[in-house]
């Protein structure tokens, strides 16, 4: 059987603990015994481990779950790909934070674009925790050896002027002659095979405005297309992730 993967909290050389409400769950719905093993993310790296003490917090308390590190194990790399995500219907973003997370993604940039919904925009200072708590889970659940980092939403321009040695790329359903696979292979080509950094930025369901893309244009991104249709943000999203993940093969 595979072992259940647990990332960290705390941790030092021999020994990590998981506290609050993942120590809780471990201790109270899954009744985790003393010496079961687990796979422990510590510093991200993924460790054989064994459970070597627990503490039920009760109410109000703090439960903790404390594990001995018996030995490293292989960890998968991650993909090294930033997406900016300007900021679109909260459950449909959280989909896209969970399956941009299995996927691999490294981290997640919330952008205010001029078309993301005012109410959407002013709410989505509060909703970072519960995307990181998002990304935390299903980081989890896809074995991976990180949890995806997760920036606090800053307004688009900021992020597309911002200096950067990723390879840069807008998602944009008009662009016509360049793909973001094509692209992809030209930026490969003279590194032999080494797949640099990128960012890939998505736009609101309502697409970009103009003047946005004059400016990524001026800032040194590339547009580049997903095909000829028209994709929901989420499924841009997916669809870019899963163009990458298959020149990473
Ligand atoms: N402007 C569109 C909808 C935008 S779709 C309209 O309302 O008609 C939301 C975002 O998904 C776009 O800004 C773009 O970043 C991305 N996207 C959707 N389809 C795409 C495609 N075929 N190629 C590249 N990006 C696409």
């Amino acid at each position: 059987m595979t072992r259940r993967r647990w990332i960290a909290e705390n941790w030092d050389e021999s020994t990590a603990t998981l506290a609050g409400a993942q120590a809780e769950h471990m201790i109270r719905v899954l009744r985790a015994q003393l010496g079961e093993e687990a796979d422990v993310v510590a510093g991200g790296k993924v460790f054989h481990s064994v459970v070597a003490s627990m503490t039920d917090g009760g109410q109000g308390g703090t439960s903790e779950v404390r594990f001995n590190l018996i030995a490293e194990v292989e960890s998968e790399p991650g993909m090294p790909v930033t997406l900016v995500m300007s900021i679109f219907k909260f459950d449909h973003m959280e989909w896209a934070i969970e399956k941009a997370t299995e996927l691999g993604v490294a981290s997640i940039a919330p952008v205010i674009a001029r078309r993301t919904e005012k109410h959407l925009a002013q709410a989505a200072m509060k909703r970072s925790e519960r995307w990181r708590r998002i990304a935390h889970e299903a980081a989890q659940q896809s074995r991976r050896s990180d949890v995806p980092v997760i920036h606090v939403p800053v307004k688009l321009s900021d992020r597309v002027k911002a200096a950067s040695t990723s390879k840069r790329f807008v998602l944009a359903e008009q662009e016509r002659s360049a793909t973001l696979r094509g692209a992809l292979v030209e930026a490969i080509a003279p590194a032999e095979a080494e797949m640099p950094a990128l960012e890939i930025a998505i736009g609101p369901e309502g697409g970009w405005a103009p003047d946005e893309e004059a400016l990524f244009d001026t800032s040194g991104w590339q547009a580049v297309s997903l095909g000829p249709r028209i994709l929901r943000a989420e499924t841009a999203a997916i669809a870019a992730l899963a163009v990458v993940a298959s020149m990473l093969e």
